[in-house]
């Protein structure tokens, strides 16, 4: 038995539709600009980029429901509404055409970004780490198996805050599929059971204030509700 320095902290986990049980998170991947009219929103050319991944810590995730403190060193945080996908399996240089036997559920996310420090890190040629990965900034639903609700590959993905719209689009946009992003971070790195993929935020991307109510949408996996309160 390993004797640590002090007491390891409990893995982060995400909840699971109709258990009591949890799932364990090993890593949080997010694809960058998969949907054309995001990517244009961000100042970028859809059609010339490979998919790119940046990560956050695993201890970002939390649940529907949660009461999020408006984030220190921002003065424009923004919502992104995405489908998560959550591995079952890991494997390296996974074909394209086998990389959905990996999957073990999806949950509705929203991957919560410092806007103004992802820009600014980008302009200045640095990386986005503190602009999309910080404390609770990895809002992710329940898991709903895969055995219960198939793979979801087209269907409608929404995001309102306080009841108005801002991102209406259909998961059959992604210029990535599920496949193809499992099959392409797999070339890269060993994925591993427990890993979540970001798959992307379509267009209408926006700022958050305290005491906003964010509600998402997709087709099959129901909403999740997260409010943002004013920082203590
Ligand atoms: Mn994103």
């Amino acid at each position: 038995m390993t004797e640590y320095v002090f007491e390891p902290p409990a893995p982060a986990t995400v909840a699971v539709v109709g258990s009591a049980a949890r799932f364990p998170v090993r890593r949080i991947f997010c694809v960058g600009r998969n949907y054309a009219a995001h990517a244009r929103e961000m100042g970028k050319d859809p059609d010339r980029e490979p998919p790119f991944f940046f990560t956050k810590p695993a201890d970002a995730v939390v649940d529907d429901g949660t009461r999020i403190p408006y984030p220190p060193q921002t003065a424009n945080l923004h919502y992104e509404a995405e489908l998560v996908v959550a591995l079952g399996h890991g494997g390296v240089d996974i074909d394209e055409a086998a990389a959905l036997d990996h999957v073990w559920g999806y949950a509705i996310g929203n991957d919560l970004t410092r806007r103004d420090l992802q820009l600014a890190a980008r302009d200045m040629g640095r990386p986005w780490d503190l602009g999309k990965g910080f404390d609770h900034s990895a809002v992710c639903g329940p898991l709903h198996p895969v055995a219960a609700v198939g793979h979801p590959g087209q269907g409608f993905i929404r995001l309102d805050v306080n009841g108005e719209i801002r991102q209406d689009a259909d998961l059959a946009d992604m210029i990535w599929s599920i496949p193809e992003q499992i099959a392409f971070l797999s070339r890269s790195i060993t994925l591993m059971a427990g890993d979540l993929i970001y798959s992307g935020t379509p267009a209408g991307v926006g700022p958050l204030q305290a005491n906003d109510v964010i509600t998402i949408e997709i087709e099959g996996l129901g909403q999740i509700t997260t409010t943002i309160v004013h920082a203590d």
